[in-house]
Order: structure tokens, then C-alpha cells, then sequence
């Protein structure tokens, strides 16, 4: 079964552009959809982790204010008790000393700022049995038994001064100062996210408390001074708080910070606000910082929705003096602020990373066009080497990078164009050599059949020439009879040696030697005059096994040739014998007239020639094929019209296991 590409992968379907863009977009979007979501998250964290601590840091801040109150309050009951006018009251019993500490109380009952003098809002004095002897805020009422209170019964109990926070019940503190009345009264108000409380509305209230014994001079206790602070709706520690830590900075027209005190989980004195912009008092803890805090004991530190805004917020418990929890003190940040930092920052890092995927796509898409347009050039390239054209190039564009493939298709096609040559060349050897071989069969076949009629016709011409007496008529008909006959005789034996070659002994030669006696044989002959002779022999040739005179008879022919070529302007002769491997090599350059492009796979045929009638046999260059063929050996010829010819040989060297040994690679005989 064929399976579809397609349906492996949908982009097999798209054509290369397409496919490189969908490839460029998916990897520039994914890599921005990465970095954008390691940004974010990074931001997103490190911006937590900071309002965290601060957070953190904040909530101990409100710890110290929170106790620094209770303390300053000790330090103001300890100096009322420790007054003479207080001790010399209790001693003598006048009561009506003790009505300066009426001075101590707060009256303006809601509002008032923090460390203004005076600000208890309840102040007793108890004797050593724990019965109330005085009570500044409700002077009227007294006598009653105030050891129910732990702080009033451990001052008593342990003759030292006492300070903690106490849950005491309301119609106890509207007792200690009747104005507490609406105070301390706190409706439960319901919020969506708020925990299930069965009351109404609270039983208690907070009180910070503080006791401090009264002891005459022999250290006798004569009684106890007790004030106190109603925590509920008191803004005090709470602003104080806000100004102290977050220098009521405000965000978009909200407090960036508040604080609260809850008195178990419902807030009675606090800065967050309500939608009306009200005090959340009686609002109620979520239920999960409940659990954690109320129900655990722990700390709370993170995000929680209080009232109707998220804050990020740490609450801490508050405990009584016998350690049962009793409260949480409680300090947040708008988390409004930071959302929008961190949005922004959100908003920055997409911006830059959309940016950036633009640019890299854009980048990418004018690469991939880059590549395309290379590619398409190659085609076109490919397709024109296909077609033939084997001088195509590619002209190298070093600015897209692609200089290297544009050298690689060069080469190729340069080698390409090489090897057609060669290719060409070896078809056309080929060709050449079939046709002269089978030339060859036909001439020595003729040659053969001729030869000896031929040698009959001699035979009886000079016996009819003899019998002719010396002044006969018929004497000079016989004679070029015979002539002519002769003629015959020696172009057959010509074609005899190209079909056949005789050969004589072959023995080894030096190549040298031959072609200087060829040479010295005609360079001083008329035909060579106005001809420069130059030779280029190489020293230590391997010697080569051969017929002398056989090869001398090839290299004067072509020696001959090329004094022919340049009979007319003169010009030079050059000949150069060299060693390649195992062969020996001859080359001989003219600069003739040169052969004809249409002439040169003619060349060395028999009876071939460009030369007038009883100039030329046109058996030279084929006598010279045959010869050379017999010694196993290669003759060629490369010509340019105009410029000169060059006639390549080479010859086996006796080393490669010798020359022809005068039956090898013969035309077939007739
Ligand atoms: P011939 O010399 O009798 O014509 P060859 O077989 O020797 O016969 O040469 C055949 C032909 O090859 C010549 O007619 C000539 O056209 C050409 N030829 C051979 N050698 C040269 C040369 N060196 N320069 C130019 N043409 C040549």
C-alpha cells in the first residue's frame, strides 16, 4: 500500500516557499510563545516574592506597634500607681484623691489621634481583696469584685505588674465606662466571602490591658491600678500602622495599605473601606485565612480577598495572657498596584517579544527567499546542463552566502564538459580506427590482388623490352609501359604498408636517436629553409622496442609534412620527446597552415590529401598509422587552423613489456 506524505505531514502538501514560511513562522511564534511565557512567569514571580517579604517585614512593623502601645499603656498606669497622691489615698482612705485619675480618661469617645494624652478609656482601682474601690470612668458604681478579670487577679496573685489583651464581656466594659456603650457594639456583617458566624453581633469586646500593684512603704499591697484600651472601633494602632508604613500612600484614590485588628475572625478597629467608604468594621475573615489562622494558629502570608478588594496580606494571631488565641492583627498591600505594575510589565515583554518574532520572521523569510531564489537559479542551471549547454555557469554570489554551491555546480559542469570532450574524442579514435581498420582489410586485400599482376606485367614489359631492338619504334611506349607500371607498383606497396607494415627486426631503440636521424635526413634540404628546428630531447628515455626504419620513415613524413605546411611563410618546427609512466612520447608541432576542421578525422585514411594532383599520395600519414599501430603504439593529431598542427606518438616502452612484435593488432589480411 502507497502511503500519502500528506497524510504523515500536512506541510509535505505545500510547495517549498509556503512550507519554509509555515516552518518560519511555527519556529519564530513557538521560541516568542516561550520566551513571552518564561518572561511573564519570571515577573510574575519575582514581583510575588517581593510584596511577599514586604509583607512580611510589614506585619512585624504592626507587631511592635501593636506592642508598643500596650507597653506606653503600662508605663502610664505604672506612673499613676506609682503616684504618692494615689498611695497616700488608698492608705488614709481619702476617696476622693483617687478622682484625679479621672483625668486620665478619654472622653471624646471615636475620634481621637494616637499618643495624645490622655487615652484610657477605662481606669479602675481595686484593693488587695480585688474589690473595686474606685472606677474613674463610672465613679458611681463600685464595691463590686473584680477578680474575674486575669489581669486584675494575676497583678494581685503575683504583686507585679500585669499587661496583655483581653476579651471582657460588653456589659462589663459599659460597667467600667458606659460611654463604650456604642463602642463596643458590633453588628456581624455578611460578606460573600466570609465565614459563618452564628451571632449577630459580638458578645465582647477587645480590651489592651494593663495592671500595676500599689504597695505602701514596707512593700505592703494595698491595692491594684488597672486601665485599659477598648481595641473595638479604635483607630489609633491601626492608622498608626497605616502612617507608619505605608505613609498613607495612596493608589488610584485608594489607601495602598491597611491594617486591622479582628477580634476572632470579624474585624473591629480597621482602615479598610468598604464600597460606601465606611470602616469594614463587623466585615468577617475569608474562610481560608480562618482555617489557617484562627483554626492552625499560623501565620497567613499571600493573596486574600478582604472586604472587596484582593490584597497581598499577612495575618498573625493575637493572644490573651493565659495564650488562647483571641485575635489576629493584620496588614495588606493593594494588590491593585502591583497587577498593574506587573501588567505593564507583562505588556512590555510582549510588545518587545512580538517585535522580535516580526523581526526574525521577516529576517528569516528574506533568507528562506534568499535560498529559493538560489535554488531556482540552480534549476535553471541544472535544466540548461540537462539540455546540453555544458558551458552554463553560474557566476558566484558571495553576498547570500551560496558562493560555495555556485563553485561546486562550476566545477561540476566544467568536468562535465571535460569528460564530454574526452568522451567525444575516444568515440571519434574509435570511429577512426574501425574505419581505417576496415580500409586497411579492403586495401591489402586489393593491394594483394593487384601486386602480382602487376609484378607480371614488369616481368613480360622488360622481356618485350629487351627483344625490342634499340632504335625501335615501339622502345619508349614499352618504356613508360614500364614506368607507369612501376608507379602502380609502388602506391600498391604503399598501401600494402599501411594495410600490413612489414616490419623488420624489432629491437630496442632509443627513441632520440631515430628522430635525429629522421631529422638529419631532411633539415638541410630546400624545403626546410626559412624553418626554425627546435628540439626538446629528454634524457634517459626508457628504451623502446621497434623497427628503425620503419619509425625513421613515420617521423620523416611527418617531417616532411610540416615543411610542407609552412612552405610558404616558414615558421617553426618543434619536437619533443618525453616519459610518461610506462610510454614514450613524440610530439611534433608545426606552425603550418593547420588542417581543416572538416579534414582532420580524414587525415589518415589512405589516398587522403589536400594536395595537387602528383604532389601528394595521401598515403603518408596512413603508412605512418600503420606503422606506429604495429609497434602498439598511438599517433593523433590536433590541429588549429591558421596557427599550426601538432602530431602526438606514443610508443610502449620495452619496460611495459615492449613494443608490437609485428603480428599484434594487424588489419586483418586479405
Ligand atoms: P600527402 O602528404 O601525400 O597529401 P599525407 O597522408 O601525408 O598525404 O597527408 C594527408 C593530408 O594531411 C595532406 O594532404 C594535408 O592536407 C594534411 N596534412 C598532413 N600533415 C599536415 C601538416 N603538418 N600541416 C597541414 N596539413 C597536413
Amino acid at each position: 500500500m502507497r502511503i500519502d506524505p500528506g497524510r504523515i505531514n500536512p506541510l509535505s502538501k505545500l510547495d517549498l516557499q509556503t512550507r519554509l514560511i509555515v516552518g518560519f513562522l511555527i519556529a519564530t511564534c513557538l521560541t516568542g510563545f516561550v520566551a513571552a511565557l518564561v518572561g511573564i512567569w519570571t515577573i510574575n514571580k519575582s514581583t510575588m516574592d517581593e510584596v511577599q517579604n514586604r509583607v512580611r517585614q510589614d506585619i512585624n512593623t504592626a507587631k511592635l506597634i501593636y506592642n508598643y502601645t500596650l507597653e506606653r499603656m503600662a508605663s502610664l498606669i505604672q506612673f499613676s500607681a506609682e503616684g504618692s497622691d494615689l498611695y497616700e489615698a488608698l492608705g488614709d482612705g481619702k476617696k476622693q484623691r483617687l478622682e484625679n485619675l479621672n483625668g486620665l480618661i478619654r472622653h471624646v469617645q471615636v475620634i481621637q489621634t494616637s499618643g495624645e494624652h490622655p487615652f484610657l478609656d477605662m481606669l479602675s482601682v481595686i484593693d488587695m481583696n480585688g474589690k473595686v474601690l474606685y472606677r474613674a470612668a463610672n465613679p458611681k458604681i463600685n464595691g463590686d469584685d473584680m477578680l474575674w478579670d486575669p489581669v486584675v487577679r494575676k497583678c494581685i496573685e503575683t504583686r507585679a505588674p500585669q499587661a496583655s489583651t483581653e476579651l471582657i464581656p460588653i456589659e462589663k466594659i459599659i460597667r467600667e465606662n458606659p460611654s463604650l456603650a456604642e463602642r463596643v457594639t458590633i453588628e456581624i456583617v455578611k460578606t460573600p466571602k466570609s465565614i459563618e458566624m452564628e451571632e449577630k453581633q459580638l458578645s465582647e469586646g477587645m480590651v489592651m490591658q494593663a495592671a500595676y500593684p500599689i504597695m505602701d512603704k514596707k512593700q505592703k499591697l494595698l491595692g491594684v491600678l488597672i486601665g485599659g484600651v477598648l481595641l473595638s472601633r479604635d483607630r489609633s494602632i491601626v492608622d498608626k500602622v497605616r502612617e507608619t508604613i505605608y505613609h498613607d500612600e495612596k493608589y488610584q484614590g485608594r489607601e495602598i495599605g491597611v491594617a486591622t485588628i479582628f477580634q476572632g475572625g470579624v474585624r473591629i478597629a480597621t482602615n479598610v473601606m468598604t464600597t460606601e467608604n465606611k470602616r469594614a468594621i463587623g466585615t468577617t475573615l475569608s474562610k481560608e485565612v480562618y482555617q489557617r489562622v484562627i483554626q492552625e494558629g499560623k501565620d497567613w502570608v499571600g493573596r486574600a480577598f478582604v472586604v472587596n478588594e484582593w490584597y497581598i496580606t499577612t495575618y498573625t494571631p493575637l493572644y490573651n495572657s493565659d495564650r488562647k488565641l483571641i485575635g489576629i492583627l493584620y496588614t495588606g498591600i493593594l494588590e491593585a498596584k502591583y497587577r498593574d505594575i506587573m501588567w505593564k510589565m507583562i505588556w512590555i515583554i510582549l510588545g518587545i517579544t512580538t517585535l522580535g518574532m516580526i523581526i526574525a520572521f521577516i529576517i528569516s523569510l528574506r533568507m528562506g527567499n534568499t535560498i529559493i531564489k538560489r535554488i531556482r537559479i540552480l534549476k535553471k542551471a541544472t535544466e540548461a546542463i540537462a539540455s546540453g549547454n555544458l558551458d552554463y555557469r553560474l557566476s558566484p554570489d558571495k553576498i547570500s552566502g551560496f558562493d560555495m554551491l555556485d563553485e561546486a555546480f562550476n566545477d561540476m559542469s566544467k568536468s562535465l564538459k571535460d569528460r564530454d570532450e574526452r568522451l567525444q574524442k575516444a568515440h571519434e579514435q574509435l570511429t577512426r580506427s574501425e574505419k581505417l581498420t576496415a580500409l586497411g582489410g579492403m586495401a591489402a586485400g586489393v593491394a594483394h590482388e593487384i601486386n602480382n599482376p602487376l609484378g607480371g606485367i614488369l616481368l613480360y614489359g622488360n622481356l618485350v623490352l629487351e627483344d625490342i631492338p634499340e632504335n625501335g619504334a615501339t622502345r619508349e611506349n614499352m618504356k613508360k609501359i614500364i614506368h607507369q607500371t612501376n608507379r602502380c607498383k609502388n602506391i600498391v606497396q604503399g598501401l600494402l604498408d599501411f594495410a600490413r607494415t612489414p616490419t623488420g627486426d624489432m629491437l630496442p631503440l632509443q627513441i632520440n636517436d631515430v628522430v635525429r636521424t629522421a631529422l638529419n635526413l631532411v633539415k638541410d634540404q630546400a624545403l626546410f629553409h626559412g624553418i626554425e628546428v627546435e628540439t626538446h630531447f629528454a634524457e634517459n628515455l626508457p628504451e623502446v622496442n621497434g623497427d628503425p626504419s620503419r619509425l625513421e620513415q613515420v617521423f620523416l613524413n611527418l617531417f616532411i609534412n610540416a615543411a610542407d605546411a609552412m612552405k610558404e611563410k616558414g615558421g617553426r618546427l618543434g619536437i619533443t620527446t618525453s616519459s610518461i609512466v610506462d610510454r614514450v612520447k613524440v610530439i611534433i608541432t608545426d606552425t603550418g597552415k593547420g588542417i581543416d576542421q572538416a579534414h582532420l578525422p580524414h587525415i589518415f585514411e589512405p589516398f587522403f590529401t589536400t594536395k595537387d594532383p602528383g604532389q601528394g599520395t595521401g598515403l603518408g600519414l596512413s603508412i605512418a598509422y600503420g606503422v606506429i599501430k604495429r609497434h602498439n603504439g598511438f599517433i593523433d593529431a590536433e590541429s588549429a587552423p591558421g596557427k599550426g598542427t601538432t602530431f602526438i606518438i606514443s610508443l610502449p616502452s620495452c619496460a611495459a613489456g615492449g613494443s608490437g612484435n609485428g603480428t599484434s593488432r594487424d588489419f586483418p589480411a586479405a
